[in-house]
């Protein structure tokens, strides 16, 4: 499921290409994608403007002229493409907006994923939940460890916790232990103060580089895009079972932790 890095990624590529133009095509393959009646939901977007892009934890809101905002959650298998030109058929995408300049944007694999037009009222209640971004300047160390102080759970589990911070999952959540050097099955109560500074600071290290190299995402934004993906050859233990770790050369393990995939180093990362 892409996280922060990879919808980063999106907001900053998409933003200069999207803002400003005016929706002039609607697409929907797949209804069950959109909040509201098809025909509704076209007739409401044709010849709205975007005016900027927004990201939330793993959230984008398209911010339109009328107030409203489209909030895309990509879930589990969503993708973005942008261009004339689709990489695959139109039929393949659940939903595809046409700009006036004659690009479209293309959202592919939302089977859980969805794209709902909703006011501004609707967004913040839905946003709610939400923990701070990990980039907050409010965010201090200091902060961060009043947030810390009385969790009982894993540290792997807290970090993927959208409630606690949002926008680390499954991946950026082991590739944070691994930088910070905790066994990702620690209990966060048992960490101590230079754990936890450890901590703060590799999730904006991991974060950041991650979001540089363009993310994890396997499919290209444009087509002449070689940003996107570039992460995904630079994972250091995230979907690498059995393979040497590139600090010991120990073989990197796979558990899972309640329900989660969870990849460590046995010998760079203790519990303790
Ligand atoms: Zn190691």
């Amino acid at each position: 499921m892409p996280e922060l890095p990879e919808m980063e990624h999106y907001r900053s590529q998409l933003s200069p290409l999207l803002c400003g133009q005016r929706i002039s095509g609607v697409a929907v393959n797949r209804p069950a994608t959109i909040n509201e009646d098809v025909e509704v939901f076209k007739d409401a977007l044709i010849g709205r403007i975007i005016l900027f892009v927004e990201r939330r934890g793993k959230h984008l809101l398209f911010h339109l002229d009328d107030g409203h905002r489209l909030h895309l959650h990509l879930m589990l298998g969503g993708w973005l493409a942008y261009g004339e030109q689709g990489p695959k058929k139109d039929s393949h995408f659940q939903v595809i907006l046409t700009f006036a300049d004659g690009n479209s944007l293309y959202f592919g694999g939302l089977r859980l994923g969805y794209l709902h037009r909703i006011t501004a009222k609707v967004a913040i209640e839905q946003m709610k939940e939400l923990g701070p971004d990990p980039f907050d300047s409010r965010l201090t160390l200091e902060a961060f460890r009043k947030r810390v102080a009385g969790k009982k759970g894993k540290l792997k589990t807290t970090l993927a916790d959208q409630r606690f911070l949002a926008g680390i999952g499954n991946c950026y959540s082991d590739e944070i232990c691994f930088d910070a050097q905790i066994h990702p099955a620690a209990a966060v109560s048992s960490l101590d103060d230079t754990s936890v500074e450890r901590i703060y600071h590799s999730i904006r290290k991991v974060l950041t580089e991650a979001t540089q190299a363009g993310g994890y995402m396997e499919h290209p934004l444009t087509p002449d895009d070689t940003v996107t993906g570039g992460f995904n050859e630079q994972c250091k233990v995230y979907d690498r079972k059995g393979e040497p770790c590139f600090v010991c050369g120990t073989e990197i393990k796979f558990e899972t932790l309640t329900g989660r995939k969870m990849f460590y180093c046995p010998t760079c990362q203790k519990e303790d």
